[in-house]
């Protein structure tokens, strides 16, 4: 379950971001936001289960980040890539942050060219290049146009999550 992602409104209904519907549960249970929407997906633990949400929306208003860029770290670079290796796909590893080209090769760090890699794949890769390497891309990285504000919807949802989504999100394409 923990791959599934809610949406968050303000309360004014917009959206702001996606969070992981477990923490949109947790949100609801402090009194910090409402389930708007949910389906039929459950989070069990020893003694009760729970219906997951896949819209909340904020019981207080909160101002929007007027940012007009995400700021390059580490932490939003494993963030854009879902905490996942960009090589291999595992996400259940130490991940670590790699150049594809290369420092040595005057490779800069900008959102294009370093990508979330396990320690392995890193590794493997050293100080080559992709072509030297024989290492492929899960992705191309690019500047992400969100973290903060919902424009486009996670990966790999669930249908259902979508169509609620959908009502929320005009832009949106279904
Ligand atoms: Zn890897």
């Amino acid at each position: 379950m923990d791959h599934l992602r809610a949406l968050v409104l303000n309360s004014t209904y917009e959206p702001m971001q996606f969070t992981s519907a477990r923490r949109a549960l947790v949100l609801s249970m402090l009194g910090k936001a409402e389930i708007v929407e949910s389906d039929g997906f459950y989070i069990r633990t020893t003694t009760k289960s729970y219906r997951l949400p896949t819209v909340v929306r904020l019981n207080r208003y909160i101002s929007p980040p007027f940012k007009s860029y995400i700021s390059f770290s580490k932490k939003n670079v494993l963030k854009r890539d879902n905490y996942t290796c960009q090589y291999c796909g595992v996400s259940k590893a130490e991940l670590t942050i790699d150049h594809v080209i290369p420092r040595s090769l005057n490779g800069v760090s900008t959102w294009e060219n370093v990508v979330t890699a396990c320690r392995k794949c890193n590794l493997k890769k050293g100080s080559r290049t992709l072509a030297e390497s024989g290492l492929r891309l899960v992705k191309r990285p690019v500047r992400p146009k969100f973290l903060a504000y919902a424009s486009t919807t996670p990966d790999n949802a669930p249908r259902s999550h979508i169509e609620s989504w959908a009502k929320y999100m005009p832009r949106l394409s279904r």
